[in-house]
């Protein structure tokens, strides 16, 4: 029998296994689930140490850099943060990926044509905080600058 979402969570994340460990990445950056959130809270040191340095493999970003965002979230909610107050930090963030995670919506958006930019004016679900999000078409991925209005 599978063991309950948190608990699986954490014996992914000990387990020094890159399929594993990446999987459940992946997963926890679809969902941004609160309770395994939660959960993970008080192991942050041992998934840090047992995680620190495997090579987690991935392309242009790394699912270390993917982890990293998931340990962040742990802090945020550690630190009863908003997780919305990550998106400065994440230039890969993107905005559409965090509507869909209903992180965000987004109240409206203005191309820009001649620089391949959009600008999306995008409200958190959780705590109400607006964001202007500059959207740039790069070469590999499109990037993002997040920044706090009001
Ligand atoms: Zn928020």
């Amino acid at each position: 029998m599978a063991l309950p979402d948190g608990p699986q969570s954490l014996s992914d994340f000990l387990s020094r296994d890159r399929n594993r460990i990446v999987a459940r990445v992946q997963e926890m950056l679809t969902g941004y689930d609160r309770e395994i959130l939660t959960y993970l809270v008080p192991h942050l040191d041992e998934i840090e140490t047992a995680t620190r340095n495997l090579d987690l493999g991935g392309g242009i970003v790394t699912w270390q850099r993917h982890l990293g965002k998931v340990l962040d979230m742990v802090r945020l909610t550690r630190d009863g943060i908003c997780l919305c107050n990550r998106l400065p930090d994440d230039s890969l963030a993107s905005v559409r990926a965090e509507e869909r995670k209903n992180l965000i919506e987004v109240i409206r958006s203005v191309d820009h044509p001649e620089d391949y930019s959009t600008t999306y004016v995008c409200r958190c679900r959780r705590c109400g905080q607006d964001y202007l999000a500059e959207e740039q078409i790069g070469w590999h991925v499109p990037t993002y600058e997040w920044r706090l209005v009001g």
